[in-house]
């Protein structure tokens, strides 16, 4: 251990502080303000040598909490880590704000968090079971697994950790219980130095955990969303950006996610949103169950809950921590889901920091390398062939007024593979989800139904939407009875099929299994004529029939959604569109 090095502080700006040091301090590197007793947590930014006295630094920090009540001369320790994150079991099920401060205790102790005050980031009374795998003398390095614990019904591995080189395992312990306070091995590395290995370890958040065999992520996950699934599908490993105007169902889509995607450990990072809508967050999916398992979804999950009422500084430590656990998990071996809402908070975090330090502003006073950072952030998601893990990165973007031409918008667009743009307009006709289907982007080509048929119901939906538009401007009268049949069908593919209640039980998610027979039911209704008379008719009248029969199968179809569970209620479908083409009577 070297020698405690502090500092004091010189300025204090916000959230943005300086401080006069004597001796080595280096940028990125954590430090503690001690403001009436309690220790704010911040990070260097910037370290300058001391205009008015050449043996002493200037370190710039940000600072994570609120400074309230902070002045001039208070105390500022230098940690040497830099930024970090405790990995280990226990992980899953926890809440913590941005700074990996459990949200539980703390609750306990105080009905909000108040700046300074800590609480374990795991729980250190727990007992696990550790079952070692790995055996004295055998050569290990940092990620390589010397045993393992339950956590759930997760095999939890515990690794040697990232920052130990090349090491030879001098001792470890039989199988047993223990908390994560305690020794369970002990390595010698190269220069002879021997380290104590627990069941956790401290990892710094910046900087990536290494994939061990990076590959293209090509396994689709199956998130119960239609409009997902069927259109923009995600791959495990994939990356996402989802933005839409205020109120167009980010979260409500993040939530969604965040209930029914298939995939190992789903971590939400709430990030900047309203505090009321965290804590509901936090009720809401300790009661509800994981659609693979039944068992509480909380089993399959961490949440980083950072509200608008939180620094500001600490939106920015939160989704890089966030980040940092879900490549743990990839790393041994789990589909892990990260979703971020919203990360347009988190950009202003960066945008308040850099105008506070003075630095020269890119456009809409975000700073300059900000497409760099969010490439930077979304670059960490990936799949992983050697582990077989991945990581999925599924954010929000929140641009003003829905204007996706923004700096965040358009830099999320560049950094990642697939784009879920949510319409106003869409969301305002209460069309939700509001991805709007002709604005959206993937990079996954064929998946739970084909590329051809992806095509076909893309093209029907841009004509139908074009015949719209011709109704609104000139009227129906002028479009074609076969157009307006056309125009019907598109209406009915997006209001059956790609509309969906994410509050109703069966209606929220859908499967692969029964999104194919809903494809092929599209596709049927895509490529057939109707057959009906027209005789006696005038064109008015044929489409006003035609209207009626449509509205008629939309409103069977709808009801569909909401109650065909079993085999032969799912066949209904099918056969209602037989019938509904050859225009036979039916029954509902
Ligand atoms: P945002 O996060 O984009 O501001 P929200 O996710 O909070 O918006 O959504 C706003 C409201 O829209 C929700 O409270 C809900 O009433 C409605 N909504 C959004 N998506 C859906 C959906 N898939 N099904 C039903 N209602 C939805
Ligand atoms: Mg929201």
């Amino acid at each position: 251990m070297k020698n405690k090095r502090t500092g004091t502080l010189i300025s204090i700006q916000d959230s943005l502080v300086k401080a006069r040091f004597y001796g080595d301090v280096i940028m990125g590197e954590t430090a503690e303000i001690t403001v009436d007793g309690k220790k704010l947590q911040a990070e260097v930014l910037q370290i300058t040598t001391d205009p008015k006295n050449e043996d002493a630094g200037i370190a710039e920090m940000q600072v994570f909490e609120d400074l309230t009540g902070a002045k001039i001369g208070d105390t500022v320790e230098f940690k040497q880590d830099a930024l970090s994150v405790l990995l280990g079991p226990g992980l899953l099920t926890s809440i913590w704000d941005g700074l990996q401060n459990s949200l539980y205790p703390l609750s306990e102790q105080d009905s909000y968090l108040k700046p300074g005050l800590k609480a374990p980031a795991l729980d250190e009374e727990k007992l696990w079971e550790f079952t070692p795998t790995a055996e004295i003398g055998d050569a290990l390095k940092g990620g390589d697994i010397i045993g393992w614990v339950m956590e759930g019904r997760f095999e939890h591995k515990i690794l040697v950790p990232f920052t130990i080189g090349t090491c030879i395992l001098e001792s470890i312990i039989d199988k047993q219980s223990l908390t994560i306070k305690e020794v369970v091995a002990v390595v010698k590395d190269e220069q002879g130095i021997r380290h104590e290995l627990k069941l956790v370890f401290r990892q710094a958040v910046k900087s990536p955990i290494p994939f061990k065999d990076r590959s293209i992520p090509n396994k689709t996950i199956s998130t119960g969303v239609r409009v997902i699934d069927l259109l923009a599908p995600v791959s495990y490993g994939g990356t996402v950006g989802n933005p839409g105007p205020f109120g167009a169902g980010k979260t409500v889509m993040q939530h969604s996610l965040c209930k029914y995607a298939l995939a190992d450990i789903i971590i939400m990072a709430a990030c900047g949103e309203r505090a009321g809508e965290a804590v509901e967050v936090f009720k809401d999916f300790a009661e509800l169950s994981d659609p693979s398992t039944g068992e509480s979804l909380m089993n399959r999950m961490c949440i980083f809950g950072n509200t608008s009422s939180m620094p500001v500084a600490a939106r920015e430590a939160s989704v890089f921590i966030a980040l940092t656990v879900g490549e743990y998990y990839r790393y041994q071996g789990y589909n892990v889901i990260l979703l971020a809402d919203s990360t347009s908070r988190w950009a202003q975090a960066l945008r308040e920091r850099s105008g506070r330090q003075g630095d020269i502003p890119g456009p809409e006073a975000f700073p300059m390398d900000i497409p760099d950072q969010i490439k930077g952030m979304y670059q960490r998601a990936g799949a992983d062939s050697a582990t077989g893990g991945s990581l999925t990165f599924i954010g929000t973007v929140s641009p003003a007024g829905g204007n996706f031409q923004e700096p965040v918008t358009q830099a999320t667009m560049d950094a990642t593979g697939g784009f879920w743009g949510l319409s106003q307009d869409r969301a305002d006709a209460k069309k939700y989800p509001a991805i709007d289907p002709l604005v959206y982007t993937t990079s996954v080509y064929d998946s739970f139904i084909s590329w051809e048929d992806r095509e076909k119901i893309l093209q029907i939906l841009n004509e139908a939407n074009g015949i719209d538009q011709t109704i609104s401007t000139i009227g129906l009268k002028k479009v074609p009875v076969e157009k307006y049949e056309l125009y019907q069908k598109g209406q009915t593919i997006d209001f059956c099929v790609l509309q969906q209640d994410a509050f109703h039980e069966l209606d929220a998610c859908t499967r692969p299994e029964r999104l194919q027979i809903i494809n092929q039911t599209v596709q049927k209704l895509i490529d057939q004529p109707m057959h009906y008379s027209t005789e006696g008719m005038d064109d008015e009248e044929v489409k006003e029939m035609i209207k009626s029969k449509f509205d008629n199968l939309r409103q069977w179809w709808k009801e569909w959604n909401t109650y065909a569970q079993d085999e032969e209620q799912i066949e209904t479908l099918a056969i209602k569109i037989d019938q509904f083409i050859l225009q036979e009577e039916y029954a509902s």
